[in-house]
């Protein structure tokens, strides 16, 4: 059994009421672990811990910080392979995923952020002859970061590394459904000499230890990412306390593929953008709009290839598609392929939960990639998150209309455009209500463009000096000359 702990104030400590909740292995269906059930007490003991680490973390030289940020991105570089190896296992993702995506990312967060902070700069305002203003950039104080489970130390570091860059403390808090690699990042701040409570890292589930943490008087600000209606949930109780808020929220993003694409790297990194992490990132293109042109063509040859992809046992590094995160997940997005047949829909391969005949995983979260086509634009299924390994197909005649049908949904995350004439690739992407547009290229991520989504995507942008503006609170300073 791994038992998780809590790491508050530089130590690794017990939940103090020592509730508990199991943590699954997704590929087996077993319980392999404990962690947490931390309560308003223990979140109570992260908030004092990191106020009384505030004032000398934010006045420590931002060179000092960036070296202590690059120390934490070092240890994660050189235990690499028991990172990817833990979020396999907590998450079902591949192996292989883990060690080429989440892990080395991770490490970029913190080493991006640590560089960033040595180029962040304010403005200058100068009235001629006048007076000069000068805006003076101070951390907020303590602020909370709470991730969710697709991508667990991917996430979670990429909210944490800006916050501590730019001088704040940090209460955060990973999903209760991955929680193993941010544990085991509090091992690693340990082993880089990070000040104690400068960060505190609080494990429990949303209602009892998220809900303290948003709720908390001291907490000043609120970095979530994670489901539209939580955050819909914090936007609430966080609004009339005034706490600044970031929101990075659901999806239900389209690719659009016009008729002049690129066809062979099309159909490759559709594959990817299709069933990628089994189809459980926010970016996924889980709206296939074909140009009818090359409708029948690209079913027949997508098809072929997704027919063709099997899951098998996440921690084996040839696996391609592991298992989805939970039991109660996998039951949501087989209840969406059960009401995308009500709708009308034809599934043109998978469909169905996998027991696999490794028993070793026999028990596991497992379910077919799914292809489905006949729905109308505006059904349920198209116009719900379903977040797993299920894409619905659908063909279009003109840009007018596939904007409409790209446009129709509640979210506004991202959007993948096909296409080989640059005119209208700039023309679309233009008229797309995505907060990200990506043209002939999916997931290719520059960590200094703004990230986020317009709509029910979310509020704010993540990313570069974006996110070191959302760390901090802008003071106007004026001198008359
Ligand atoms: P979730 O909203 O259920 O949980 C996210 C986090 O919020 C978890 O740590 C959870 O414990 C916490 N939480 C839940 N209720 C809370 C409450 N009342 N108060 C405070 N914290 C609370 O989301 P999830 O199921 O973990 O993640 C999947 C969702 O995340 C999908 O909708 C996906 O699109 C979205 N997502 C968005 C992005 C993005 O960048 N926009 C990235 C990844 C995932």
């Amino acid at each position: 059994m791994k038992i998780i702990q809590n790491y508050i104030d530089g130590k690794l400590l017990n939940p103090q009421e020592n509730q508990w909740m199991d943590n699954v292995n997704p590929s087996t269906g077993k319980v392999y672990g404990q962690i947490p059930l931390s309560t308003e007490i223990d979140v109570e003991q992260a908030v004092q811990a990191a106020k009384r680490a505030f004032p000398a973390w934010s006045s420590t030289p931002y060179t000092e910080r960036s070296r202590c940020l690059s120390a934490l991105a070092d240890l994660i570089s050189k235990h690499a392979d028991a990172l990817a190896l833990a979020e396999s296992i907590d998450n079902g993702k591949p192996v292989s995923l883990a060690a080429h995506v989440d892990i080395p990312r991770a490490e970029s967060n913190i080493r991006f952020f640590a560089s960033a902070i040595n180029h962040f700069s304010s403005e200058a305002h100068i009235m001629e002859n006048t007076a000069i203003n000068y805006t003076n950039r101070k951390p907020i104080g303590v602020v909370a970061c709470i991730s969710p489970w697709n991508l667990p130390l991917y996430l979670f570091t990429w909210k944490i590394a800006p916050a501590l860059a730019a001088g704040n403390c940090v209460v955060a808090k990973p999903s209760e459904i991955t929680p193993q690699t941010a544990y085991l990042l509090s091992e690693l701040c340990i082993e880089a000499g990070l000040p104690s409570g400068v960060l505190n890292i609080v494990h429990g589930d949303g209602p009892t230890t998220g809900n303290a943490i948003i709720h908390h008087p001291e907490i000043k600000a609120i970095s979530f990412t994670g489901g539209t209606s939580t955050g819909a949930h914090i936007a609430r109780e966080a609004a009339p306390k005034f706490k600044k808020l970031s929101l990075e929220l659901g999806g239900k993003n389209p690719n659009i593929i016009f008729a002049d694409c690129n066809y062979e790297k099309m159909l490759n990194t559709t594959l990817r953008s299709s069933f990628a992490n089994q189809g459980q990132i926010c970016l996924c293109g889980s709206r296939i709009f074909v140009e009818e042109d090359i409708y029948e063509q690209f079913k027949s040859d997508f098809v072929a290839k997704v027919s063709k992809m099997r899951v098998g046992n996440p921690t084996d590094p040839a696996t391609k598609m592991g298992a989805v995160v939970s039991k109660s997940h996998m039951e949501k997005v087989l209840s969406y392929i059960a009401l995308a047949k009500e709708e009308g829909g034809e599934i043109l391969c998978g469909g169905k939960q996998v027991i696999p005949q490794d028993t070793a995983i026999a028990g596991g979260f497992f379910i077919e990639p799914t292809v489905i086509e006949g729905l109308k634009y505006d059904c349920r299924t198209n116009q719900e998150e379903i977040f797993g390994p299920v894409v619905t197909i659908t063909p279009f005649s003109s840009e007018v209309e596939v904007l409409k049908m790209a446009n129709s949904v509640e979210y506004g995350l991202s959007a993948t455009v096909w296409t080989e004439n640059l005119t209208r690739a700039h023309r679309v992407a233009n008229e797309l209500q995505t907060g990200i547009a990506w043209i002939n290229c999916w997931l290719l991520r520059d960590l200094r463009t703004p990230f986020g989504g317009t709509k029910s995507s979310g509020v704010g942008r993540e990313g570069g000096f974006e996110a070191l503006r959302f760390f901090t609170e802008a003071q106007n300073v004026c001198i008359e000359l």
